[in-house]
């Protein structure tokens, strides 16, 4: 095996392929570990490199490019040239002495400044690299909030981008003059759009033992809600019109689901517009809902009883058992594999009449199309 030597000088440069034509790590400078990736044209000739390093990086070397490039088309080989590299950058990385105050570089200096005016309490995280900004802020009702702050490499030319648990994205509005304030501020008017959204899945999650998703969050608008062992309801609630009836889908078995299903189309009258969805529901389905203070998540969980997962790609348990004492969920694609390879099977066009491999009571499924 050949050796490049790129070991020696940078250890956290790893190749990524065998021809060690791309790197990809970090380059250690004066203390600091600096995301580096750089990637060699085929024929390894070093001057058709393209480097691509983190932001703080290349603002230190926002006047050297030249000297940079210069290195590329003369260093020998891609060992000597990240010696080269990581002494102009030791160079300019060091503080300078003799009473010269150390120079910060003017965006870092204006981004302290902008959070300074926000209040250091307010960061949640910020990277060494100075490229993502977590900050917290308060609604009008006391909720946490966290935005993600992604600087571009561009900044302040281009726009940040801002991630947040929202129910669709936060597109910010730029431009040269903005600050991070001015982020919050957007944030903090796109969080009161949202407030009875929060309030209505809140009640939720709070109530009831929602199995899907895993940890429910603002920028889920579907709750999967236990309804007993081996039943659940998806409810998709609507974050502009909270309150109005949500797209509800039942799942499980049929003795338990079709007489709910019943109400909901009987009572949709019913649906009171002032009212928060949960109390709606138990209102026209007549039922309450299993709660956190009565009971335990694992009494509703609905794994498949062929493959015991929940999610099998995109699909989720909906074929079950119909006798009322076993109730088992199964994926349609497990079930179907597992009673085509039973000889006591029938199929007929493209369903099949089998046993439940729980209960070996009577089950169908049809073909996954
Ligand atoms: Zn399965
Ligand atoms: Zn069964």
């Amino acid at each position: 095996m050949t050796t490049d030597g790129v070991f020696a000088v940078c250890p956290l440069l790893i190749p990524q392929n065998k021809d060690r034509t791309l790197y990809e790590g970090f380059l250690s400078v004066a203390g600091q570990d600096f995301p580096f990736r750089i990637e060699l044209p085929k024929n390894k000739e070093l001057k058709g490199s393209r480097i691509l390093c983190s932001w703080q990086l290349q603002h230190v070397l926002r006047d050297y490019h030249g000297i940079v490039e210069q290195r590329l088309q003369q260093s020998p080989d891609i060992s000597s040239f990240l010696v080269e590299l990581k002494n102009i950058l030791e160079r300019l990385l060091q503080p300078k002495d003799r009473g010269q105050t150390t120079e910060t570089p003017k965006l870092y200096s204006q981004l302290i400044q902008q959070i300074e005016d926000i209040g250091w309490e307010n960061v949640v995280d910020i990277d060494s690299s100075f490229t993502n900004i977590q900050l917290r802020v308060a609604d009008s009702s006391s909720r946490q909030h966290v935005i993600t702050i992604h600087l571009n490499k561009q900044h302040p030319v281009v726009a940040p981008n801002c991630t947040a648990e929202l129910p669709s994205a936060f597109k910010v509005k730029w431009s040269l003059q903005s600050k991070l304030g001015d982020i919050l501020h957007q944030f903090s008017k796109e969080l009161e759009r949202y407030q009875d959204f929060f309030n209505i899945v809140d009640e939720i999650d709070k109530k009831t033992w929602v199995l899907e998703p895993d940890r429910p969050n603002y920028s889920v608008t579907l709750r999967r809600i236990a309804l007993g062992s081996s039943s659940s309801l998806q409810i998709d609630v609507d974050p502009v019109h909270p309150r109005i009836l949500p797209e509800c889908k039942f799942l499980g078995a049929d003795h338990v689901i079709n007489p709910l299903r019943e109400k909901l189309n009987t009572n949709l009258e019913r649906w009171d517009q002032q009212g928060s969805v949960l109390t709606n529901l138990q209102s026209i389905l007549d039922i309450e809902f299993p709660s956190p203070s009565k009971s335990q998540k694992q009494d509703f969980s609905m794994e498949c009883g062929i493959c015991y997962s929940y999610r099998l790609d995109t699909a989720i348990p909906d074929q079950v058992c119909n006798d009322p004492r076993c109730g088992q969920p199964f994926h349609q694609t497990c079930l179907y594999e597992w009673l085509r390879a039973l000889p006591s099977s029938r199929q007929s066009f493209n369903t099949i009449f089998g046993e439940c491999p729980y209960c070996s009571k009577p089950i169908t499924v049809k073909m996954a199309s």
